[in-house]
């Protein structure tokens, strides 16, 4: 029997999962574990599966099961190598599963493999192959702008093809012997934006929607860094984070868009970010465990400092900060919030507030539907001084970056309305600790000018 384990490739398309269960000759399953320590609360009161989180996972893999059918999706929910050991010791199989991407998982193959698994990695979430990126392996590129250069400048570099959709019409079904199903903890939050309907369906309408109906990837790079608005950005994060979307069909469908519409700033700014991607994810291979310790990649930072009052002001969105309020708000409750507001929300974390930027990540980790342990975490080291090109951390600075990119409030209005129609220079006061509006004061003022 052949089993293939779905993490973060919860799609049928450009999968060569798929395409390895369709040449087999025998039996086959396919599963997805949630894994029970996901849902355990540690002491700082973090657990791993937001309630927006959870919903795209569950919508995501409701739609897989429908796009199956009549081929069953296992769902099972525990400790995912005692499952699978258990499900092996009832009825042998070969593993195949996505590359590990966190330690983590690495851990859990390995231990699957000195089980006696025999375990076959297929690559599901990176545009490039290995054997690409292996010649950059001896020296890894300190920074993102190495990476890019040399990624963009070799013509050896074609990002693969997507691969068409396997036939799995004819697979032949294996009973699970386990328990089966999640006891999901929460009841589906309403996903705000169409893009994060979760799964591949929607997922690739949203794509078609984006690029070729709306065209808004026209403006993408004049808007990216807005805060508020349904076309601002592409909204294709937690698709590709679940691996509803490949990234190598959305560079497909990008080069499509270049074709009918002509390349310009704005398209290649798009793949450019994909790229962003693709070097945090590579960076995590290559340094593994190294990333989540408190010095990160330099072995410099410090872990910052505990504070309780402001741990918990953070939580409850209550920073004093406006403008860093809302961001949280739009964060907890939706599961997202833009990139330009996630490097403020982290740069206060880390700078203002002295907290320790793990710390940081890990609130992030609960909350946000597109998680990403590559990205989120690369992106927390990289503004705490602890990741690539660290140049002492990325300290951001509220004030002007409003006055450029959101200089109505629109975002703080939609998400703090009961601030009433303040202005920027008042809320700026505010901020710095200076003529108070009807408002929580900052829990320290804001160093900015
Ligand atoms: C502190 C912090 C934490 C972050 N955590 C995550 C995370 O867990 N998951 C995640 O997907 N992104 C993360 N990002 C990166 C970025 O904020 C989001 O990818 C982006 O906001 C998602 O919106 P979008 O799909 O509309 O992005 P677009 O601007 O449309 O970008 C297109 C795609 O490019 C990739 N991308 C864009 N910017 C980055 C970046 N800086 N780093 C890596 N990939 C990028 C994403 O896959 C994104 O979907 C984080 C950024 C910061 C500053």
């Amino acid at each position: 029997m052949r089993l293939l384990w779905l993490r973060n490739d919860l799609r049928l398309d450009d999968h060569a999962g798929w395409q390895a269960l369709a040449d087999y000759q025998g039996k086959t399953a396919a599963v997805f574990i949630l894994p029970a320590h996901w849902l355990t609360t540690d002491a700082a009161g973090l657990h791993r599966l937001g309630a927006a989180k959870a919903a795209y996972l569950q919508q995501a893999l409701a739609d897989l099961s429908a796009r199956l059918a009549p081929f069953p999706l296992t769902l099972l929910q525990g400790e995912p190598v005692e499952l699978l050991l258990a499900w092996h010791r009832l009825q042998p199989f070969e593993l195949v599963t996505h590359a590990a991407q966190a330690p983590e998982e690495a851990g859990w193959l390995a231990r699957l493999c000195d089980a006696g698994v025999k375990v076959h990695t297929v690559e599901a979430q990176p545009l490039f192959e290995p054997e690409q990126i292996a010649p950059l392996f001896k020296k890894f590129p300190a920074s993102f702008t190495g990476f890019r250069k040399k990624v963009e400048k070799v013509p050896a570099w074609p990002v693969p093809a997507p691969q068409a959709a396997a036939d799995v019409s004819r697979l032949r079904a294996a009973a699970c012997p386990l328990t089966t199903g999640i006891d999901w903890p929460v009841t589906p939050a309403e996903l705000a934006h169409p893009a994060w309907q979760g799964g591949e369906t929607h997922a690739r309408a949203w794509l078609q929607h984006y690029l070729f109906e709306q065209r808004a990837l026209a403006h993408y790079k004049a808007s990216r860094n807005d805060l508020a608005g349904r076309y601002f950005s592409s909204h294709l994060s937690a698709a590709l984070a679940w691996g509803c979307l490949s990234p190598r069909e959305v560079w497909q469908q990008i080069l499509e868009y270049e074709q009918q519409w002509g390349s310009d700033e704005h398209s290649y700014w798009l793949r450019f970010e994909l790229l962003w991607r693709e070097y945090f994810h590579w960076s995590l291979r290559v340094h593994g465990s190294q990333l989540f310790a408190a010095g990160g990649l330099t072995g410099k930072a410090g872990p910052g400092v505990f504070n309780a009052e402001y741990w918990q002001a953070w939580c409850e969105a209550r920073t004093g900060w406006p403008m860093i309020d809302a961001g949280l708000k739009e964060l907890m409750a939706t599961g997202f919030c833009s990139n330009r507001l996630r490097q403020n929300l982290a740069s206060c974390f880390i700078h203002e507030l002295g907290l320790d930027w793990c710390l940081g990540a890990r609130f992030f980790e609960q909350h946000l539907l597109d998680f990403d342990v590559a990205s989120n975490w690369g992106n927390w080291a990289y503004i705490a001084g602890a990741g690539h090109d660290p140049r002492h951390g990325r300290l951001f600075n509220p004030h002007r970056q409003w006055r450029q990119y959101d200089p109505e409030l629109t975002h703080l209005h939609q998400w703090l309305p009961e601030l009433g129609p303040v202005t920027l220079t008042q809320v700026e006061a505010h901020q710095r600790g200076e003529q108070l509006l009807n408002y929580p004061a900052p829990l320290v003022p804001l160093r900015t000018l």
